[in-house]
């Protein structure tokens, strides 16, 4: 649904500049943001796909991925179509790659509208404790997310924001008071890396990951393991950044590649690498390093950082082992960072 977009000005030449995102796109009447679903219509910036669902979906949370935030429990996990980033092998392109002018033409975007308080009573319908906003960038549909996320929080559910983390600070610090929890993806530790493969930057992350860290919400990083354009030293120094701007015990998914949309020449990340980033992390003394993408692999389990114990083991998203009491090893009592509201239980695989 079209409705005028909540975070724009007028530039002095008569145009209008969206600050939603780092792109900063500055556009004259008619013209259509980079994402592709954001437009200047007679002087002002209106977004065309407010509540204009294209997937919902319930998820166990361990699938944004976040493996140390209430586990094991159901989360609805929405998106509307367009992204602020254009990552060569995109796995969602068909709903985040939005060609310029379609918000004209189609009639879906009107057609699909779901109000927020909608989306929260299926929510508790269905037994889910959170709503996550995800597969497109949620960016992209900032003011929806914010009124969902407002309406759920006052139901008691929590929010989930799963997202590239390219994002301005004032839309951000206006959301971040209705989330409670990130899965962010770190894709790169090099400028020329994002702008090549996403059309997105590296500095602008960094900052939103700080910021939302510093606000002590519960934040997961992934990094697609994408060969060619992420290097070793690239892994080495992500993992160095976590260990010293946020924390050691910040939870870092390491996910395989596998082609898709316009990097089709890229082969799927070798098995190796992935072990091979798992130890670089580890050494670099991250407590939490998992791999995933990988079934059956045996870097999907929480183990305990002093003496070793499997403190949650998973198979894949589902829970089949849990010895964490209180937050800490029932070996040997080392404090599990997390937030564990409940102790969780086994999942079922
Ligand atoms: S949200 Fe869209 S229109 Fe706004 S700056 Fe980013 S890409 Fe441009």
């Amino acid at each position: 649904m079209r409705v005028e977009a909540k975070w724009w000005k007028k530039t002095e030449d008569g145009k209008v500049e969206c600050y939603l995102c780092p792109v900063s796109c500055k556009l004259k009447d008619g013209g259509v943001g980079s994402c592709g679903v954001r437009a200047n219509i007679g002087g002002k910036l209106y977004t065309f796909t407010y509540g204009s669902l294209i997937s919902a979906a319930i998820d166990p949370v361990e699938k944004k991925p976040l493996f140390h935030f209430l586990p094991g429990h159901r989360t609805l996990t929405i998106a509307t179509p367009g992204c602020n980033l254009h990552c060569k092998g995109c796995q969602n392109w068909e709903i985040s790659q939005v060609p310029k002018g379609e918000v004209f033409k189609n009639r879906f975007y009107d057609e699909t509208f779901v109000p927020p308080e909608l989306i929260v009573e299926k929510a508790l319908e269905h037994g889910c404790e959170s709503i996550s906003y995800s597969y497109s960038d949620p960016t992209i549909f900032a003011e929806y997310m914010l009124d969902v996320a407002k309406k759920a929080k006052e139901a008691g559910l929590k929010n989930i924001m799963v997202t590239a983390g390219f994002i301005n600070p004032e839309p951000l610090e206006e959301i971040d008071k209705y989330m409670d929890a990130y899965s962010i993806d770190l894709k790169f530790f090099d400028d020329k890396a994002y702008r090549e493969y996403s059309k997105g930057r590296l500095q602008p992350v960094l900052e939103t990951i700080k910021y939302v860290f510093s606000k002590g919400k519960w934040v997961e990083l992934t990094t697609l393991i994408v060969p060619k354009y992420l290097t070793e030293e690239q892994i080495k120094k992500i993992a160095e950044w976590i260990g010293n701007e946020l924390a050691p015990w910040v939870p870092w998914h390491l996910s395989r590649f596998f082609p898709h949309y316009k990097a089709t020449d890229l082969p799927p990340t070798p098995v190796e690498e992935l072990i091979k980033a798992y130890n670089i992390g580890k050494e670099v003394g991250l407590e939490y390093v998992f791999v995933g993408n990988l079934p059956g692999n045996n870097y999907e389990s929480t183990y305990c950082p002093k003496c070793g114990n499997t403190v949650i083991g998973r198979t894949g998203y589902f829970i089949t082992d849990v010895n964490l009491k209180e937050g800490k090893c029932n070996k040997c009592g080392y404090e599990i960072k997390g937030v564990w509201e409940k102790n969780p239980a086994p999942s079922g695989v």
